[in-house]
């Protein structure tokens, strides 16, 4: 039985801005997610208060999606059996400070806002979150 899904993931500007693309993507990779599309991109603030629509009254919305906008972000559609919980597994927790030993948040991440990945939170959203970045 196959479950394969696809998923998305960005490394976000610390991470970019650190030179660690290759090392995430390697990770990726290591724990059997194919990496089926990525493009490095630099977005427009309104595209991350789009994208961020779901958090739009939070008090950390303005903050992230300034700090989304503020530098080059990589995109990446991933793929694996079980991508969407699998990503979320090897992501951490949100907080790097309770992120679990070998997610790439606690290896990367520097605080809450600063946690280095991004990944879709459910299959629906992963499909909403894919055509946002990948509708051609
Ligand atoms: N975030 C933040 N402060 C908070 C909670 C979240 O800056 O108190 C940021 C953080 O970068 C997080 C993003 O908002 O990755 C989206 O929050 P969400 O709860 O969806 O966390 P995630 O799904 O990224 O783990
Ligand atoms: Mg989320």
């Amino acid at each position: 039985m196959s479950n394969i899904e696809k998923t998305l993931s960005i490394i976000k500007p610390d991470a970019v801005e650190r030179n660690l693309e290759n090392e995430i993507k390697k990770i990726f990779i290591d724990n059997g997610f194919k990496i089926i599309k990525s493009k490095k991109i630099k977005i427009e603030k309104s595209e991350a208060e789009k994208f961020y629509k779901v958090h739009e009254t939070k008090p950390f919305y303005n903050d992230l999606c300034s700090y989304l906008s503020s530098g080059p972000i990589i995109v990446m559609m991933i793929e694996k059996a079980n991508a969407v919980l699998d990503n979320r597994e090897l992501m951490g927790a949100t907080n790097p400070k309770e992120a679990k030993d070998g997610t790439i948040r606690k290896k990367f991440g520097i605080s809450i806002d600063k946690n280095s990945v991004h990944g879709s939170d459910s299959l629906e959203n992963a499909k909403i979150e894919i055509d946002f970045f990948f509708k051609d």
